[in-house]
């Protein structure tokens, strides 16, 4: 309660520092005048007042404490409302403004030809002193005026910039688009992520101001408060991200290091934190980005637009193995005491090629638990060939891989799955997949999957078989605090038995914790961290870095997923960084044990 007041109460403040914004500027341009109202009628009828569009705010918003992540800001524009003198007030704005005045009067004559009757913007978003500098010298430019705009502004720079996403001013096709929504040209419009997925709650309606023109077209002051109507702001969004978890992820990925976290909140869906890297800051997009910005964006190599938690398919490497796991155990194929027929001795030859295990000496003989805790290879080939490319393509779908988890962002990639069908279709009818089978089981060769799709995967694993839709939204509220939309949970039973997933979720505990273990850097002492790393070959440089897991083991609090692009073994990247944003997470949430009583935990 104490945060939605201090949320609704910021949101005040914010909406009185807009409209202060605006009166400034008009009393300051000594625009403020009372006219008797019965004058309006016949200024109407003349075409003696102009309409001036008062924007409105775009909805704030919030991480699931009241954390303010996104706002609006005033910025001021210049702006040409009359065609008589114009040259004369230009070139003397572009003297002040330092601005090529030959650049300007094209950009007049170019923006004309488009909306001949609409006022030109010449500047957008003027610095504090380029606003000084106008307005001491308005009597001396005519023609032109300052107006203030409502730019969205977000808090932390490029921190969630992927999940939050950007706004832009509409252009003139979008424009076109959008008019009959009731946009008006140079609208802003959320183009990615949060920004994008919920403009209809974001955006507000816009106001407007009527102004009394002389014959010439020059502004003579504000017509009354009657007649104004006022602009009615976006509603404000809350999310499911903690920003102390989203920021504390985000530090992680430290230098050049290229990749993605997800976390989720297993017993909801709710997504905890969603970091793709490298990223950018929004804030560039506020006014409109300028061409060198966008240029050294859509240029740069490593796509830093681009959304990896959700648009970027990997191949998942060993954390995969728990599909190959449990598809092998629900057909029965296996019992978890069972031994493979070959033994790993670092190798398995199938048809006339040698598929390696990473433990170049071998692992002897395993049963399913021992294979998952020292993530085996050549165990998991066998049972590969034995569920064969439909059975693991199966039962990765029925846990939810192959398709979107429909989490309430724009552009989420399905990851790919291949079946019988797939190879058929590349390799001929009676190409021998066996080897492709062995690939498949731990998660090569042609499976693909998002990071938030394995997230997702162990996330229902975690909370016994029960898949909850990740998601962002908490509520939508207007900026009277009514609740627009609240939060959605979507849960859905996965067709795994019971006996399937406490064998699991204990192998992934070995797997951290258990000699032989691969995992061991997301060890948190006194709290039992389950999960699986993988080092995913690509053809695109080094290996990629996975780890994949949940903590606690009972009652799990966080499922979490981290990808680092070629960054090499998951066990040395990506299990450090999953095991320091688990303990955040429980450190937030009051479950870290004090020393005395973790060492009873592990026992
Ligand atoms: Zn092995």
């Amino acid at each position: 309660m104490a945060n939605e007041l201090g949320s609704r109460e910021r949101v005040l403040s914010i909406l009185a520092l807009l409209v202060l914004g605006f009166s400034v500027l008009l009393f300051r341009s000594g625009y403020l005048q009372v006219v008797k109202h019965g004058h309006y009628a016949r200024l109407s009828q003349q075409n003696r007042l102009r309409r001036l569009m008062i924007p409105a705010p775009r909805g704030l918003v919030f991480d699931c404490n009241g954390v303010l992540i996104a706002q609006s800001r005033p910025g001021f524009d210049l702006v040409l409302v009359t065609v008589n003198d114009w040259q004369a007030s230009v070139s003397k704005a572009a003297v002040l403004l330092g601005l090529d005045s030959l650049l300007l009067r094209s950009s007049v004559i170019s923006q004309r030809r488009i909306f001949p009757k609409d006022p030109v913007v010449l500047v957008k978003d003027l610095s504090p002193e380029q606003v000084a500098r106008i307005e001491e010298n308005i009597l001396n430019l005519p023609a032109l005026r300052l107006e203030v705009e409502s730019l969205r502004k977000v808090e932390y720079g490029s921190l969630a910039s992927h999940l939050v996403g950007y706004t832009s001013s509409l252009g003139q096709s979008e424009y076109a688009k959008y008019r009959d929504q009731g946009y008006n040209y140079g609208d802003y419009i959320g183009k990615g992520g949060l920004e994008l997925k919920y403009e209809n709650y974001l955006k507000g309606v816009n106001g407007w101001d009527f102004i009394e023109v002389d014959a010439r077209g020059r502004d003579l002051g504000t017509v009354s408060e009657a007649q104004r109507i006022e602009p009615d702001p976006g509603s404000n969004i809350s999310l499911t991200i903690d920003w102390r978890l989203q920021s504390l992820a985000e530090s992680l990925f430290t230098g050049e290091m290229i990749g993605a976290a997800v976390a989720i909140e297993p017993r909801t869906g709710r997504v905890l934190a969603l970091v793709s890297r490298p990223n950018f800051d929004p804030n560039l997009f506020a006014a409109g980005i300028r061409a060198d910005d966008w240029n050294r964006l859509v240029n740069d190599s490593s796509y830093p637009l681009w959304d990896r938690a959700i648009r970027s398919a990997y191949p998942p490497g060993s954390t995969f193995k728990v599909v190959t796991a449990a598809a092998a155990l629900e057909e029965s194929l296996i019992t978890p005491e069972q031994r493979m027929k070959t033994s790993c001795h670092g190798s398995l030859v199938i048809g006339n090629r040698s598929f390696k295990c990473w433990k170049k000496g071998g692992h002897g003989s395993l049963d399913l638990r021992g294979a998952i805790v020292n993530s085996c290879n050549v165990y998991f080939y066998q049972l590969g060939m034995l569920l064969k490319i439909n059975g693991m393509a199966k039962w990765s779908e029925k846990l939810g891989l192959n398709q979107a988890t429909g989490i309430d962002l724009p552009q989420e990639n399905s990851g790919l799955i291949p079946d019988d069908l797939y190879y058929q279709k590349r390799l001929g009818r009676n190409a021998k997949t066996a080897g492709h089978s062995a690939n498949m089981s731990i998660g090569q060769g042609e499976v693909m999957a998002t990071p938030l799709q394995m997230a997702s995967l162990y996330a229902a694993l975690a909370n016994g078989g029960v898949w909850c839709q990740p998601h962002l939204l908490l509520r939508a509220e207007d900026h009277a605090g009514k609740v627009l939309m609240g939060e959605v949970i979507s849960k859905k039973r996965l067709p795994l038995s019971d006996g399937t997933i406490s064998v699991i979720k204990q192998a992934l505990y070995g797997a951290v914790n258990e000699p032989g273990h691969t995992g061991g850097a997301a060890r948190i002492y006194g709290v039992k961290v389950c999960g699986k790393t993988g080092t995913a070959q690509t053809p695109h440089g080094n290996d990629h870095s996975w780890f994949v897991g949940f903590a606690p083991q009972d009652e799990p609090v966080i499922a979490v997923a981290v990808l680092v692009e070629n960054a090499g073994h998951g066990s040395e990247v990506a299990a450090p960084i999953a095991g320091k944003i688990m303990r955040k997470c429980l450190e937030i949430r009051g479950l870290l044990p004090q020393p005395d009583q973790a060492k009873a935990v592990m026992q």
